[in-house]
């Protein structure tokens, strides 16, 4: 199985003030478990995944961290605001003192975050090691 696949290609959505946002209608999006099938949903449209594809079913909880030398530039502090669900300060604090954790949590929403980061050209790191 292929487990570097980019469910960002056709699932939309964004992580913002720690939680899951569909990007075709703005509602939340649901992380859900029946069975042996995972996925992710959105609360109000038809937006979703519904796989048994390792990103999906992942237990870990990955952290993400920002590496130092981040440029506390108003795009990126506006980025880790809605990433890390924190303020503007608390956001450009994250920036200046980091290494610091932005968020922790299920591989698929980690992913996400990791496309938007790499979007930004902000450097970050994944523990323990992201194999997507
Ligand atoms: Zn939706």
């Amino acid at each position: 199985m292929d487990t570097s696949e980019d469910f960002s290609q056709y699932i939309r959505w964004r992580e913002e003030n720690g939680k899951t946002i569909c990007l075709e209608c703005g509602a939340e999006m649901l992380y859900f478990r029946e069975g042996h099938c995972c996925g992710l949903k959105c609360t109000k449209c038809e937006n979703g995944i519904a796989t048994t594809a390792p990103i999906v079913t992942d237990p870990t909880a990955y952290a993400v961290a920002l590496k130092p030398s981040n440029r506390s530039a108003v795009g990126n502090v506006r980025l880790i605001a809605n990433i890390a669900g924190v303020n503007w300060l608390q956001a450009k604090k994250l920036i200046e003192s980091a290494p610091s954790e932005i968020f922790r949590g299920q591989a698929l929403k980690v992913q996400g975050i990791k496309n938007q980061l790499e979007a930004a050209g902000i450097k970050y790191k994944i523990e323990p090691e992201f194999p997507y």
